[in-house]
């Protein structure tokens, strides 16, 4: 069986001015990066502002194993079989972060015959876009210690400053260090610590933002840390927003780029969906959808991260509107939520697989719950039995919900043609807009409990000591009818990620909050879930090579 690179190599890609020219863009609307990519202007909303939008597809799935369950691949899959039946759909991803890709991942653009290309640029720096967030944040905290050091006029307590410098790698050695130390000319010590780019504000930022006006806007609002009387200090207060704006005007523009089959796709933004956001940015969702009658877009991990978070927090400030979900599920990862080991799920076991249907259940209750139609899409592994994939379709048929047999990996679009039929006619059945499970009315504290009852199933939410301190001074600052923003592990529904299934009787523990004021949400920690990963035992980077004539090996 060929790899996802070696298939990557092999496909003949069309020049990114076709792909460009195939979307009606005029010569203005876009420029070339290299041969393959490009960058499409801010101004094409504007242009296009009175074109009605797209459909909007979302694409999420059940808790997922390390691997991941393949909504990339089944995001691209199901652009390209739209496509094939004679539809205008463009699909609309996250950029991958270095972290994962040298981690665990080996990549994110896909896989097999459903991949967005060039996959090995997507999956390594890319148009610089993560770099430039990265130096956007850094400059931020060079210029807060600088300020410090120079006599500190803002009355900045070093003690009490949230804002951390970030690195798109995972180093967990970088988590919480010191800066300053070694005398006067070297600034005025204080704790530090690294957080990955992709969890950063500023990627949230950018992915929100709809235009430049309101991208700087939202740099000033970010609030940096406190002073000693314990008030807020802001980027304007700083007067850092400028700058820092210059060096996002680039990334601000999202990126075009094209599939295996060259289906359009726009690549843009990239928050995790465990300890972020998880979803590409608005601009380039939006962006798709003036361009493309279908938009096929995916939020990060499961349902209960990236689809509640899509909905609560894109949807909300993007004004989106979603046709139809598309839930991903795979035989591997329902046993494995069945009790199954994860060294024995390529060997077939239906008593497993049964088990593990009520983590499918527990998903397909919360896009209901958000009152929008689905389809469950089986994406095919090579080590799938028929018993199995006719067991999970009597399953679906039994519950009256549609399912679709998914082999996008195998055969590229044309495996994804009864799926992209079956959400064809969910988007027909659909007149109104999602319902959200919480109001921004409701108190920090009860729009937690919503979530993590309604959402996660879990009895209630405990707050550390530090957490309840946190949103009173919070509610005290007005920043009470924010979205929220959770971080928890991808892995279980609960916030311990050993308890796969449909866990009962839980409680939520809320360690910590932080003021995400100019991304405009509460990001709150629950378990202990971490904002800078670490890299494991056997690094996927450990296989990557790149040959003498330049040719790239070890991504997946
Ligand atoms: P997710 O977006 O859910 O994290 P991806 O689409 O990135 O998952 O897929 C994760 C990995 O699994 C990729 O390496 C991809 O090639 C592989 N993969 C996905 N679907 C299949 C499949 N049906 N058969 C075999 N491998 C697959």
């Amino acid at each position: 069986m060929k790899t996802d690179i070696e298939i990557a190599q092999e496909a003949k890609l069309e020049p990114i001015h076709k792909i460009a020219e195939n979307l009606n863009l005029s010569k203005d609307e876009w420029e070339p990066y290299g041969h393959t990519k490009a960058k499409i202007s801010n101004h094409l909303l504007h242009t296009l502002k009175d074109k009605p939008d797209g459909k909007v597809i979302l694409v999420t799935s059940i808790n997922p194993t390390p691997a991941g369950e393949g909504k990339s691949t089944v995001t691209v899959g199901l652009g390209q079989a739209l496509n094939q039946i004679g539809k205008r759909a463009v699909i609309a991803l996250r950029e991958p972060s270095l972290g994962p890709v040298m981690g665990i991942k080996g990549g994110a653009a896909g896989g097999g015959y459903s991949q967005v290309l060039p996959m090995e640029d997507i999956n390594l720096h890319f148009t610089g876009d993560l770099h430039a967030i990265t130096s956007a944040n850094n400059a931020l905290s060079a210029m807060i210690d600088n300020h410090i050091h120079r006599g500190n006029e803002l009355d900045l307590d070093p003690r009490r400053i949230e804002w951390k410098r970030v690195m798109d790698m995972n180093d967990r050695a970088l988590r919480q260090i010191i800066v300053g130390l070694g005398g006067p000319s070297k600034g005025v010590p204080r704790e530090d610590g690294f957080t990955i780019t992709v969890a950063s504000e500023i990627m949230a930022i950018l992915c929100l933002a709809t235009d430049i006006v309101d991208l700087k806007s939202r740099l000033a609002r970010i609030v940096i840390g406190y002073t000693y009387n314990e008030q807020p200090v802001t980027v304007s207060d700083l007067k850092a927003e400028g700058a820092l704006t210059l060096l996002l005007k680039d990334a601000l523009k999202p990126n075009l780029v094209q599939t295996i089959e060259n289906t359009p796709a726009i690549i843009h933004g990239g928050p995790f969906a465990n300890i972020a956001h998880g979803c590409n940015s608005i601009i380039a969702t939006k962006t798709a959808a003036k361009l493309g009658d279908y938009v096929v877009t995916e939020a990060g991990f499961g349902a209960d991260l990236g689809a509640e978070k899509y909905f609560h927090i894109k949807s909300r400030v993007g004004n989106i509107d979603t046709a139809a979900v598309v839930i991903v599920a795979t035989v591997r990862a329902l046993k494995m939520h069945g009790g199954l080991a994860k060294d024995k799920l390529a060997e077939e076991n239906l008593e497993a697989l049964k088990a593990g249907m009520k983590n499918l259940k527990k998903h397909m209750e919360t896009i209901e719950a958000f009152d929008v139609p689905f389809v469950v899409a089986i994406n095919k592994f090579p080590t799938d039995t028929e018993n199995e994939v006719h067991f999970i379709e009597n399953w679906c048929e039994e519950q009256h919900v549609e399912v679709a047999l998914t082999d996008v990996w195998a055969s590229g679009g044309s495996g994804g043609i009864q799926l992209a039929n079956k959400i064809i006619a969910k988007t027909e059945s659909r007149k109104k807009s999602f319902k959200p499970l919480y109001e921004l009315e409701d108190s920090i504290e009860e729009k937690i409990r919503k979530i993590a009852q309604t959402v996660y199933g879990a009895k209630d939410i405990e707050l550390s000591k530090h957490a309840s301190k946190q949103i009173k001074l919070f509610e005290k600052q007005g920043w009470n009818n924010l979205p929220i923003c959770m971080a928890k592990t991808q892995y279980s529904l609960s916030d311990d990620p050993a308890r796969v299934g449909r866990p009962e009787g839980f409680t939520i523990t809320i360690r910590e909050l932080r003021a995400s004021i100019g991304a405009g949400f509460i990001v709150v920690l629950t378990g202990d879930v971490l904002t800078m990963p670490g890299l494991p035992e056997k690094p996927a980077a450990l296989n990557m090579d790149v040959t003498a004539d330049g040719k790239v090996k070890g991504l997946f």
